[in-house]
């Protein structure tokens, strides 16, 4: 007699946590404790945010398993049937989301993602106007220290003293350099770009033009934030796991005359297999994402961003370019209270506030002990914070960073507001 196979895979009948406390309890234990330090605290930092759960019941799924080195319909191994769908599945729903010609899904993370662009379009050595870290920029944007600042020539731009950008001057420069890619995009700038100025920067030297929206991804396809292929951009990057609220990785969008050359510098030409497992996590994200519920959070993001820099004001805090128009700030804290941005950030971690050391445009102090303090509000609008609450929170930093209130204090305030807006799960 036939037996039927169970429709369950034999991996996943155990409870995969049990299963793990029992073979490596030294491990497990440690996987506890992180989860009990964002259950009790708050994150503050606006590259992080807490994954869709959903997300999770892909991420380490039997796609893990599976190699799948090429393209739906032409890998280089057999059993790809279903990591196919799962593919076509993201890069459909990418493609829609963003509104874009072609979507390559497989970047590991966002640096291979930006190389990708790179090596795809353009000869080592070519010549790419992109901001500067110090005013914002990324390390992929042609930093010194990155491998990417010594294969291609970079000239890079800042912002004006009050934070706005210099247009005059970012195409005079661009028309003596003659960048062969012009890119705008940020880590730490906490306004909106003007994604047609530089489009139109790009078009007065025959530049491709590409916006790297790695921090405001999410809020762009929640449709809270401009979209630069509104402005006629070539090439959009963004990573997943920040306001996309996805798994680790990158995702490149382009116009379909880059497609090939950009699929063929991921792989081959920089990655083998792709992490299918994210790739599929992906894809569930991106359905997430085209909801009411998103949009209205990616709203939120913004609408707590404004409360919380207006209370920190209110409180004395001088932030760079005086405000927000997005997801981020940056506190000048040493202007404001004295305390370098090291320091501020020790203290915040001693009371279960998370958030991480910036420097502020031609900053006068070393890198390692800057003056600034970056916040976002990514995360705890995730766990539902609203408005209402940005008052309380700007209280709650400000008496960190001063130490208006003994630590012990402050730490079970932060607790308390934790477990008033659980990590959804
Ligand atoms: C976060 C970020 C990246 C890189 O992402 P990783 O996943 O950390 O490699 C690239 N560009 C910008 C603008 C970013 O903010």
């Amino acid at each position: 007699m036939l037996h039927e196979q169970p429709e369950t895979f034999a991996g996943t009948l155990v409870e995969p946590r049990a299963a793990l406390t029992a073979a490596d309890p030294e491990a497990a234990t440690i996987l506890a404790r992180e989860e009990r330090r964002q259950r009790e605290g708050l994150t503050l930092i606006p590259s992080e945010n807490h994954a869709f759960p959903q997300i999770r019941a892909m991420l380490g799924s039997v796609f893990a398993d599976k190699y799948a080195e090429g393209l739906p319909g032409r890998r280089y191994y057999g059993g790809a049937a279903h990591v196919d769908e799962i593919e076509d599945l993201a890069r459909a729903r990418a493609k829609a989301l963003f509104g874009a010609e072609h979507a390559n899904v497989q970047p590991l993370s966002g640096s291979p993602m930006n190389q990708a662009v790179y090596f795809g379009l353009l000869e080592p050595g070519d010549t790419i106007l992109a901001m500067d870290l110090s005013h914002g920029g990324h390390l992929t944007h042609g930093a010194p220290v990155s491998a990417m600042g010594k294969l291609f020539r970079f000239i890079r731009y800042g912002t004006r003293p009050g934070g706005s950008f210099d247009m005059d001057e970012i195409r005079a420069v661009a028309r003596r350099e003659r960048p062969k890619l012009v890119i705008t995009g940020f880590s730490s700038y906490p306004r909106d770009i003007d994604y047609a100025a530089f489009r139109q920067v790009a078009d007065e030297v025959g530049a491709l033009a590409m916006a790297d929206v790695s921090h405001v991804g999410g809020l762009i396809a929640g449709k809270a934030l401009a979209n630069p292929f509104d402005s006629g951009f070539d090439i959009v990057t963004t990573t997943t796991h920040k306001t996309l609220r996805g798994p680790r990785g990158g995702l490149i969008l382009c116009k379909a005359a880059h497609a090939r050359a950009i699929d063929q510098a991921v792989f081959p030409g920089l990655q083998g297999g792709p992490h299918m497992d994210h790739v599929a996590a992906l894809a569930v994200a991106l359905k997430l994402i085209d909801t009411d519920a998103y949009r209205a959070h990616a709203r939120q993001v913004l609408v707590n961003a404004k409360a919380l820099a207006g209370a920190l004001t209110a409180r004395g805090a001088t932030l760079v370019t005086g405000g927000t128009d997005n997801h981020l700030m940056v506190v000048d804290v040493a202007a404001s209270f004295g305390v370098d941005g090291a320091e501020a950030q020790a203290r915040f971690d001693r009371v279960g506030l998370v958030a991480n050391k910036q420097v502020v445009p031609d900053d006068d102090r070393p890198a390692m002990r800057p003056s600034g303090l970056r916040l976002g509000t990514p995360a705890v609008t995730t766990r539902g914070m609203t408005a209402a609450e940005m008052d309380g929170l700007a209280e709650l930093i400000v008496a960190t960073i001063t130490q208006a209130r003994p630590e012990t204090e402050l730490r079970a305030q932060v607790q308390a507001l934790a477990h008033r807006f659980p990590i959804p799960a």
